[in-house]
């Protein structure tokens, strides 16, 4: 811990609850790198989708991800695999379908974490996903559990889509977001759920703005006790 400049921000909660906007935005604010860890996930689905290889394939998809060198550039905006651009790719209703049941894997999950917990060797980092805070970094400076009612959570999960490109109809963002929600809740490998030592914080009557500087002033206390 000494060693490290800066603190590890650990971010989790259900699909849609801002933790990729928020996140990114308090990494810009406090100059920290941005880590999106669904989007790894996403990747491991893309690939497997493409090469048709079955959930039952473990071994090949161990395979496929100890090959795979993620860099992420635009502060975690993007993300190139081996150097292709996947960042559109990974957001497709077909991957956004299938990522839920892919992220079962064990196998996977391990190779995944250690990629992840390099990431974050350094520290000034926040990353978010589904196990941060539990798995990832159980150790984290700050902990924080991201939610909201899911017919916002969908809603603004539609005007992310339809910017990116993807039209879709908010009744089925619902249905895919309570469908992941229920499947990344009860997995038997690190399920998504609330430390103790968690910070709750609902966004649904809460603006972006609102959530950034919420978590940006606690971290700014924990840094500050750190270098005092
Ligand atoms: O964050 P996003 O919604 O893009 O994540 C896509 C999926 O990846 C999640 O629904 C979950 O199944 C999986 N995931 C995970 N662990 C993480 C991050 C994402 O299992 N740390």
């Amino acid at each position: 811990m000494s060693s490290r400049k800066g603190i590890i921000i650990a971010i989790d909660g259900p699909a849609g609850s801002g933790k990729s906007t928020t996140a990114k935005l308090l990494a810009d604010k406090l100059d920290y790198i941005y880590i999106d860890t669904g989007a790894m996930y996403r990747t491991m689905t893309y690939f497997a989708l493409q090469k048709n290889i079955q959930l039952e394939q473990s071994a090949e998809l161990v395979r496929i991800v100890e090959g795979m060198d993620f860099q992420f550039i635009k502060n975690g905006e993007e993300l190139l695999v081996n150097g292709e651009n996947v960042s559109s790719a990974i957001r497709s209703p077909e991957v956004s379908k299938k990522v839920s049941d892919y992220s079962k894997i064990v196998e996977v999950r391990k190779l995944l974490v250690q990629k992840q917990r390099e990431f974050g060797r350094n520290g000034m980092i926040v990353m978010e996903g589904r196990d941060i805070t539990t798995t990832v970094f159980p150790d984290a400076d700050l902990k924080i559990f991201l939610t909201a009612e899911i017919d916002v959570r969908a809603y603004r999960r539609m005007i992310e889509l339809k910017e990116k490109g993807v039209e879709i109809e908010i009744d089925d963002v619902k249905l895919n977001l309570e469908s992941r929600d229920r499947i990344d809740s009860s997995r038997e490998a690190s399920p998504l759920m609330i430390t103790n030592d968690s910070i709750i914080i609902d966004t649904t009557r809460m603006s972006i703005d609102e959530q950034v500087n919420a978590i940006y002033d606690k971290a700014k206390s924990i840094i500050e006790k750190i270098e005092n």
